[in-house]
């Protein structure tokens, strides 16, 4: 059976989120602000608009604010992250099987639906959305993970026109679409690896589509190959895999109980920035930047939440590093007195791990540190994940999950470790 996919993307994810809270922000010129350097991280349409670029800083277009043009929020990560699950949930509810992808993107596999509903079902998987949680989504469908990554690109070029769903199944339409984006515009295709398609006279995605896929292999590498058989309908890659490796990798939950303590705190954030840094190690990447969280319920008549962002002085993927900033993070932004529900961790400004050279004056790695980290995974993959773990975590919580199920002690208990008999 022919395969469908679509991508499900939230429309100026931080802006949307922090007009569901304040409606007077919608229709107006909105940015957020990171909270680390001061630089524009998100922006409504009407800021794009007026030419304000991603990643401009904060200086440069103050004049803009305080002559009333634009409004800047600062981040209020906790919050985008709580209801990018909320979006989640719904696209649980409606679709047979999903990825997410980043905190503003999902991608669903609708193999199997009924070629002629798709259109209505992917406009009522909007419409639930936004009805349930507030957020404007785009949908993109088409035959590959790319395709409809492309297609949600279309979506959004021609918002008014396709009411933000764009449904492509047939190959003459798709190409015409190919034939129209630049090639910069392909799911994988960055700035510099555009840079080198265009010296090769790739400049529109149907160049990248009709290119010799053995040349592409050469000269960049499998990815870019698959990258280009999936532009011409071929499946390369499925839920869960794709060109690029993920943009960040949370770990966050809800608290079984409500925690007052600080110290029960940075048990539970300790924990999560382990299982973090596992993932991490998984995608060979290195983060450079570790965000915490911590909030009360939404819900409590004296809600708060606090977050922050800490960055890392060299790329890594120790655990000891990232529990260490999460810590310092936390220090930050603990307040005593509260009922606090959840916490969480996430990592991003990732680098491959391979080929990655440090900066020289960086603080220089723990000896050993790859060794070390690569036997605590092999040991706890092969054991069961917390057989071996840094002392800040504990064996078992007051506040962990109910997760009875999971808490077979023979992973967590060191007499009652797996015999193994050797010889
Ligand atoms: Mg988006």
């Amino acid at each position: 059976m022919s395969k469908v996919f679509g991508l499900i993307d939230c429309h100026s994810c931080y802006v949307s989120c922090e007009r569901i809270f304040n409606p007077k922000l919608i229709g107006r010129p909105v940015v957020v602000l990171s909270n680390n350097d001061g630089a524009v991280v998100a922006r409504s349409d009407e800021v794009k608009r007026m030419g304000v670029k991603m990643g401009t800083p904060f200086f440069e277009i103050k004049h803009l604010v305080d002559n009333g043009s634009v409004i800047a929020c600062s981040s209020n990560y906790a919050l985008y992250q709580d209801i990018s699950n909320r979006v989640v949930q719904v696209i649980r509810s409606l679709v047979p099987a999903y990825e997410v992808y980043s905190i503003d993107e999902s991608f669903i596999d609708l193999t199997g639906i009924k070629e002629s509903e798709l259109d209505s079902l992917c406009r009522e998987i909007k419409s639930q959305i936004y009805k349930n949680v507030g957020m404007p989504v785009g949908v993109g469908v088409g035959r590959t993970k790319t395709l409809a990554k492309l297609n949600n690109w279309a979506s959004k070029q021609w918002k008014a026109k396709t009411g933000s769903v764009v449904v492509i199944l047939e190959k003459e339409r798709q190409n015409k679409l190919l034939a129209f984006a630049d090639v910069g515009e392909v799911w994988g295709c960055g700035s510099r690896t555009k840079k080198r398609l265009e010296c090769m006279n790739i400049t529109k995605a149907i160049h990248l589509a009709e290119f010799d896929k053995k040349t592409l292999r050469q000269s960049f590498n499998v990815n870019i190959e698959r990258t280009a058989r999936e532009l011409q309908g071929e499946v390369c890659f499925n839920l869960e895999d794709g060109p690029e490796p993920k943009q960040n990798i949370a770990s966050t939950r809800m608290f079984g109980k409500r925690v007052y303590e600080l110290l029960e705190l940075r048990q539970a954030v300790a924990s999560y920035a382990a299982r973090a840094a596992v993932k991490l190690r998984k995608e060979g990447q290195l983060t450079g930047c570790v965000q915490v969280f911590i909030q009360t319920s939404r819900f409590d008549d004296n809600a708060f939440s606090n977050a922050t962002i800490i960055g890392l002085e060299a790329h890594t993927d120790d655990t000891r590093e990232i529990i260490a900033a999460a810590q310092a993070g936390l220090t930050r932004i603990f307040r005593t007195g509260y009922p606090y529900a959840k916490a969480g961790i996430l990592l991003s400004q990732f680098t491959p791990k391979s080929g990655y050279v440090g900066d020289l004056f960086a603080k220089p790695k723990r000896k050993n540190a790859d060794e070390l980290m690569r036997l605590m995974d092999r040991v706890n993959q092969l054991q069961g994940s917390g057989t071996l773990r840094f002392a800040i975590e504990p064996q078992s919580s007051s506040w962990g999950m109910k997760r009875q199920y999971l808490s077979q002690s023979y992973t967590t208990k060191w007499n009652e470790l797996i015999k193994v008999k050797i010889g």
